[in-house]
């Protein structure tokens, strides 16, 4: 007898498309038969992990057959301490994914609604989707987050609000009065999770929205050391939120969410706060450049307060993507996200800026 699994799967999760995580190096190379091939496709930080944070890799391979630290103790207490708030207030995940995940699971059942933006991070979609909830996309306006209309999406049946700040992929942001005044028309029952995952690049022109927490408590602000603090690969996030929230997040995070590298090597990044100022930098550099060299192409693009540049062809961009492709340079298609015409193209070190610069205008040619 054949049984059909898929059937048996629950109805979210027929509907549901595995995430498309851009295309690693090592499969290109397989493809193509080249080598020196450029990757500007998953918002990664370019630059070469320091030696001190290389060095704490090191240090704890010893301990490798040991498990972790459950609490992450002194990952949070250094968090807390960086953030101005108490360690209960900080859950740790498996990069932020996890515990956007861990919200959602927390909070939400079949019979509500999760609210989130058209052209909105992928991750919101699938945790609804996983739950059996319903989805409620609201209108993106200039392809950013469109806040009335978040408001005016609320019903009694919404539980649960996600807005990246700035968002992936489309770079927009909203300033941090934007997002206050939104708080203040939010039942105070419907949990608002603002991630910001791309935090570290707007700084210096906003402060945080864990500056609100102390106002807000159905407020959640979830961060991650995979962009900016270069971690992708080690996977750690985080969320800060009132500690009745954390204590309830932490009822159903997988033990030892994030493992022994992890937690040494982030708290080592965080020490490292020239480490940060050299990949911002190289980040507001390499994004003049790329703008320039759009400008200069006649190309629009939308204007990113990230670490990527979401470039419009006006035409379907997939064949612009399959010659950058050719010619051994990653970027990101993003028709799942609704923008079929746009690629998404990661900030990265001067010569591989260089090298997707050089090859873009042949790549043209094939729209
Ligand atoms: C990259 C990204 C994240 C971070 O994912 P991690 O699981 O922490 O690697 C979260 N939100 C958005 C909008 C992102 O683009």
């Amino acid at each position: 007898m054949t049984i059909n699994f898929t059937e048996l799967a629950n109805l979210g999760v027929q509907q549901l498309q595995p995430y498309q995580p851009g295309k690693p190096v090592s499969e290109l190379e397989r493809e193509l038969g080249i080598s020196g091939i450029v990757k500007l496709a998953s918002n990664e930080n370019p630059l070469p992990l320091p030696a001190s944070v290389q060095e704490s890799i090191q240090d704890e391979i010893a301990e490798l057959a040991r498990y972790p630290d459950a609490n992450g103790y002194y990952l949070k207490s250094a968090l807390a301490e960086n953030l101005g708030v108490k360690p209960e207030q900080i859950t740790l995940g498996n990069g932020s994914n996890d515990v956007l995940d861990m919200v959602a699971r927390t909070f939400v059942s079949p019979e509500h609604e999760i609210i989130f933006s058209e052209h909105a991070f992928v991750v919101y979609p699938i945790v609804t989707r996983t739950i059996g909830a319903t989805a409620v996309v609201t209108k993106a306006r200039e392809w950013g987050h469109d806040l009335s209309a978040m408001a005016e999406a609320i019903t009694d049946k919404t539980r649960l609000i996600f807005i990246a700040n700035p968002n992936n992929p489309t770079g927009t942001a909203l300033a941090y009065e934007e997002l206050k005044a939104f708080m203040h028309k939010v039942p105070p029952s419907v949990l608002v999770v603002v991630d910001e995952a791309y935090y570290e690049y707007v700084a210096h022109e906003w402060s945080s929205m864990v500056e609100q927490l102390v106002n807000y408590p159905n407020l959640v602000v979830t961060r991650t050391f995979s962009k900016a603090y270069g971690l992708a690969g080690l996977r750690v996030g985080y969320s800060v939120s009132n500690p009745e929230i954390a204590g309830l997040l932490n009822r159903i995070r997988q033990p030892f969410n994030n493992n022994n590298l992890a937690l040494a090597t982030a708290q080592a990044v965080l020490k490292d706060s020239q480490f940060l100022q050299d990949a911002l930098t190289v980040n507001r550099e390499g994004m003049q450049t790329l703008t320039k060299k759009c400008d200069a192409l006649g190309l629009t693009y939308i204007p990113s307060k990230g670490n990527f540049l979401t470039i419009d062809f006006k035409k379907n961009a997939q064949p612009v993507n399959d010659a950058l492709l050719r010619s051994g340079v990653i970027v990101r298609p993003i028709a799942n996200y609704g923008m079929p015409n746009h690629l998404r193209v990661s900030i990265g070190l001067e010569q591989e800026n260089e090298k997707f610069m050089n090859q873009l205008p042949k790549a043209l040619t094939h729209l």
